[in-house]
């Protein structure tokens, strides 16, 4: 194979949805060094900080420290928990399911899964829930990540898949990042932007962001928007537009329906309105839109900053709208593109991995969907009741509805808004099972059972990334002790329960990764994600292939819609009629401050990883409440002072950071750091449990997404 080593095997990096492909480099056990794979169309053989310091998280002393390495039990509270066998915790757990689901229903237990799970993991733990135990109690961390950006593709466009892809960024005249610091979150995305700047100096950029980001410090027009005002500068936009007739009013009449209700409401964002909404100059708002509107090809490029919000679904949507209507989708260089969080929260997504969604796009709430599902898994009947999504899931269980939790790769206890609940429900829980990899993680405080899993270099399966491209990835060495791929764990356990359950039949006669990715690959047929022309063979071969690739394709479709066809009943798009509503937490007298969360350049979520790479740290070693100067200064705090951070959801002790990028009235904490950080700093009852248990734990009513990217603080000095 080109460019490969004898000790190098495929793989992706593990930690964000852009999917660069990695070479590992192994001495025969162990994981010796990383380098970017020349021929992942993903990276083309780049790798940003994290990624080219992946195999540092894989030394044997990290391992020995900090892995979970034998399954571990305790049969009360209290107890510390001691090792078992895989026999006999699997036998004792299957006890306590099937104990359980007899006296209290199947809606007794719940599944809280990850966006790091391979797409093979992801599926057999869905069918596991709703195929066998009949719950839709399955939810996952992407909740906390996409599900707005899958509400906000399906309520427009008809189903959950990003139209663009990265070729795009090198054929745009126009980049629109909203909502995003891609030079952090997404950094190699981010060079590739910077490359068609350089190849096309007419390239222009346009930021919105209520902070001076990096990204947007490059930007060719920066919008430094109020947190949660995106409604009004999507709708302000398009009447702007209007105004201008910049809109394409064939394309609207051949391909879309709905305007007319949107046209009236966007009549009343008048430029003055929503430059004083947003906070803009209405200078600029108005060159953003004649720059997006007239342009022949606008991408627009964006991530947390509209899903993580209690509008989530209509941010996603009021963008989606702009793009319809200027007929900027569909054609090289245009349309809407939701960079994905987590490695690999698409391929959960297509495998029905949310408590609202079943295998291949479909929905629960469609009988007929259902009845598909059914028939392929061979069950009586998919239930049509919906499943808790993730904040409902741990409200059902601090009020004793779930009972028994099993947590799979994530770290609830660190990344969920209002930590008081989260904690709560996992000490009122019978039962916490934590899946993982580290057992270090503030979560694995509360399992009762730890069951330790397999991560990066040792995990085989397939991922998907932003741009709806499958990589195959490989296994570049042995499980370590008695760790298990997540897939053998789930399916191990859903044999032993079939058996207590009298059946006589298993739904899970898989003998590896390859035929469960099969099973998956059937449920795609002639679904919008087709990949029935797909197999191992052919990743393998030819490399990472985009869906849809139906059977006897040759290649992936690139870029959605060029046809004009969008996957509704019509198979027209269909405006959203988006109205502007403001944040949960709205700033007040008590609460003045604006906070705003995100990724810093060098660290990846909660740290398990990254926080175990010494040189991770040189970019930013510690956390601290970023403020502007003049905020400081009318406060008469300093750089370094620490300073009581409060909202109405808790409360920290931080260093105070003096930052340029801030406005006066916003501030900005990294979202990395958990209570070791704080405990380690002797504030130890104040502080703990990271920066989301400031945040609010409202949620947007259509994807369920939390605003864990803006509460109302005050500040004061410690
Ligand atoms: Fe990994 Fe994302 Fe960096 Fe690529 S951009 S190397 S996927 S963290």
């Amino acid at each position: 194979v080109n460019g490969l080593l004898p000790n190098e095997t495929r793989s992706t990096c593990c930690y964000c949805g852009v999917g660069c492909g990695v070479l590992i480099q192994t001495d025969g056990e162990q994981v010796v060094g990383v380098r970017g794979d020349p021929d992942h169309p993903a990276n083309f053989g780049r790798l940003c900080t994290k990624g080219s310091t992946l195999h540092l998280t894989a030394s044997p002393t990290l391992q020995s420290q900090a892995r979970a390495l034998h399954p571990e039990m305790r049969l009360a509270r209290g107890d510390a928990r001691e090792r078992q066998s895989w026999d006999t915790t699997l036998d004792y757990l299957t006890h306590k399911f099937a104990a359980t689901i007899r006296q209290h229903g199947p809606d007794s237990v719940a599944f809280y899964l990850s966006g790091q799970l391979l797409t093979e993991d992801y599926y057999v733990f869905n069918k596991l829930a709703k195929g066998l135990i009949g719950t839709n109690n399955v939810d996952t961390n992407s909740r906390l990540c996409m599900s707005s950006a899958v509400s906000g593709y399906k309520q427009t466009l008809g189903a959950d898949a990003p139209p663009a892809c990265y070729e795009d960024i090198d054929q745009a005249q126009v980049i629109f990042i909203v909502g995003s610091n891609t030079a952090y979150a997404h950094p190699i995305i981010y060079r590739r932007i910077e490359d068609a700047r350089k190849n096309n100096p007419d390239l222009k950029i346009i930021v919105a962001d209520p902070r001076r980001t990096d990204t947007a410090r490059e930007a060719d027009l920066f919008l430094p928007i109020l947190p949660g005002t995106d409604v009004a500068l999507f709708n302000g936009m398009l009447h702007i537009c209007l105004w201008e007739d910049l809109i394409d009013p064939a394309f609207i009449d051949a391909h879309t329906e709905g305007y007319a209700e949107l046209k009236a409401t966007v009549r009343d964002y008048t430029p003055k309105f929503v430059a004083q909404t947003c906070s803009i100059n209405e200078s600029d708002l108005v060159q953003a839109a004649r720059w997006f509107g007239s342009s022949p090809a606008s991408l627009s490029m964006y991530c947390q900053g509209l899903n993580q919000s209690s509008s989530g679904t209509a941010k996603n949507a009021a963008l989606i709208n702009l793009h319809l209507a200027t007929h900027q989708i569909g054609k090289p260089g245009a349309g809407p593109f939701s960079l994905t969080g987590q490695p690999n929260a698409m391929g959960g997504r297509e495998v029905g991995g949310l408590a609202t969604m079943l295998s291949a796009h479909r929905d629960l709430d469609n009988p007929t969907h259902r009845a598909e599902i059914a028939a392929l898994w061979g069950v009586d009947e998919i239930p049509a009741k919906p499943g808790k999504s993730a904040v409902e899931m741990f409200e059902a269980v601090r009020a004793g509805e779930i009972k028994l939790l099993w947590i799979v790769c994530t770290n609830p206890a660190q990344s969920m808004p209002e930590q008081t609940l989260i904690r709560e429900a996992l000490s009122k829980a019978e039962l916490v099972i934590v899946q993982e990899a580290y057992r270090t993680t503030a979560t694995c405080d509360y399992a009762d059972v730890l069951l330790p899993a397999t991560t990066w270099s040792e995990k085989e399966g397939t991922v998907t990334n932003s741009e709806r491209r499958i990589t195959r990835v490989l296994p570049a060495v042995a499980k370590p002790a008695e760790a298990r791929h997540d897939w053998e764990i789930a399916i191990d356990f859903a044999r032993r329960l079939e058996v207590l359950m009298g059946k006589t039949k298993t739904l899970f006669s898989y003998t590896g990764t390859e035929s469960i990715w099969n099973e998956h690959r059937e449920s795609t047929r002639d679904r919008d994600l087709d990949i029935t022309g797909l197999s191992y063979a052919i990743l393998e071969k030819q490399g990472p292939q985009q869906w849809p690739f139906p059977q006897g394709a040759s290649v992936g479709k690139a870029r959605l819609y060029e046809d004009g066809i969008f996957p509704t009943a019509s198979g027209k798009a269909r405006f959203v009629n988006t109205v502007f509503k403001p944040v949960a937490d709205r700033v007040d007298a008590r609460f003045p401050f604006h906070l705003t969360t995100g990724r810093l350049r060098d660290q990846w979520h909660g740290m398990s990883r990254t926080g175990t790479v010494a040189q991770l740290f040189s970019h930013a070693s510690e956390p601290g409440l970023v403020m502007s100067q003049i905020d400081a200064d009318r406060r008469m705090l300093k750089q370094g002072d620490l300073v009581h951070v409060t909202s109405k959801h808790g409360s920290q002790i931080l260093p105070l950071l003096i930052g340029d990028d801030m406005r006066a009235g916003q501030t900005f904490i990294g979202m990395h750091w958990g209570e070791e950080y704080v405990s380690g700093r002797g504030h130890e009852g104040e502080g703990t449990h990271g920066v989301n248990a400031l945040m609010s734990p409202a949620f947007d009513p259509s994807s369920k997404q939390p605003e864990l990217k803006h509460a109302a603080i005050k500040v004061l000095k410690a």
